[in-house]
């Protein structure tokens, strides 16, 4: 049988928290109950929010909880480069590719003009872009060009993309009705997160994306673009729920009680992990366990399906 290859692929615009952690976890035991490969990918692409030290210090906080990984990161490997502002020329190439099937066009539209004139997509903060742009004639966008740099949008098909999430079950999203014109390149020339997720998670191999259910309602524009692409693989999907505080927000990047600096200075990383796994239904109590001694106790089926609240008396 195959392999599994799984993978983290932080975004290093912030110290991790708890909620990247758990996410951090899952992916790992769900690979290493399978005797897995585990990729490390750092996600910098947005290179004015990502820093170098968020990169290495999360390299250091994971390997303090035991969550190793086999390729990436410091370690490198044969799919360099695992840090996505390292890969432009691979975007281009794909870029390029998508462009010869006739299927890109320039974007013109304003932020203020896409969150007046488009709806508030689901739970990643993204748009239903109405296609506005897409109408353009070749003259409209020559004289559009001179004022600004346009982002690059794909055109989607009016289908219906299916698959069966490891978690969640079978999903279903109309590509054209739901989430419209999707973005690949920002107007400043950054490259957007679907675009180069896509492109990474092929050509590293991943045959399994283990990842927060915010980002539920990318996937079936990822399993789209894997197939423009050409690729007749895409990996299996587990999306898993949110970690949320006790006051039912979910965790961010920001300081506080709940900060791994924190919580280092008061437990062992057996302690955070028993109570996070306790939290996540891993384990019955909340006591010290390693994440090797964890591998014997997942189970994707133990695990909630609505957000996990952190009581506020377990940490
Ligand atoms: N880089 C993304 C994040 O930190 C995760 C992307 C993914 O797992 O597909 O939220």
């Amino acid at each position: 049988m195959k392999q599994t290859v799984g993978r983290f692929a932080p975004t290093p615009s912030g110290r991790i928290h708890l909620g990247n952690l758990l996410c951090a976890l899952v992916a790992w035991l769900s690979v290493r109950s399978q005797q897995g490969k585990m990729i490390l990918r750092i996600e910098d692409l947005d290179i004015a929010r990502c820093r170098k030290e968020y990169a290495e210090k999360l390299q250091e906080e994971l390997l303090w909880f035991g969550l190793d990984w086999d390729e990436g990161g410091n370690k490198g490997g044969s799919h360099t480069p695992y840090e996505q502002s390292q890969c432009s020329d691979l975007y281009k190439q794909a870029l390029e590719h998508l462009e010869k099937k006739g299927l890109l066009y320039p974007c013109f539209c304003s932020r203020a003009q896409l969150h007046a004139a488009n709806a508030p997509h689901l739970s990643d903060g993204s748009y239903h872009y109405n296609g506005k742009c897409l109408s353009l004639t070749p003259s409209q966008r020559q004289e559009l060009e001179k004022q600004k740099h346009p982002a690059i949008r794909v055109h989607v098909p009016d289908e219906v993309v299916e698959f069966t999430d490891l978690h969640y079950g079978h999903q279903q999203e109309n590509l054209w009705q739901e989430t419209g014109d999707f973005l690949l390149c920002r107007g400043d020339g950054i490259f957007a997160y679907q675009l180069a997720v896509v492109v990474d998670d092929l050509r590293m191999g991943v045959t399994q994306v283990v990842r927060g259910r915010d980002l539920l309602s990318s996937t079936p524009c990822q399993i789209w673009l894997a197939k423009q692409l050409d690729s007749s693989v895409y990996p299996e999907y587990g999306h898993i729920p949110l970690l949320l505080d006790s006051d039912g927000n979910r965790l961010s990047k920001r300081d506080g009680a709940l900060s791994l600096d924190h919580l280092r200075q008061v437990y062992t990383p057996e302690q955070i992990l028993g109570r996070l796994a306790f939290a996540a239904n891993l384990i019955p109590k909340p006591e010290a366990i390693s994440a090797k001694e964890l591998v014997g106790e997942f189970c994707w089926s133990k695990l909630p399906k609505e957000d996990i609240l952190l009581p506020k008396e377990l940490f």
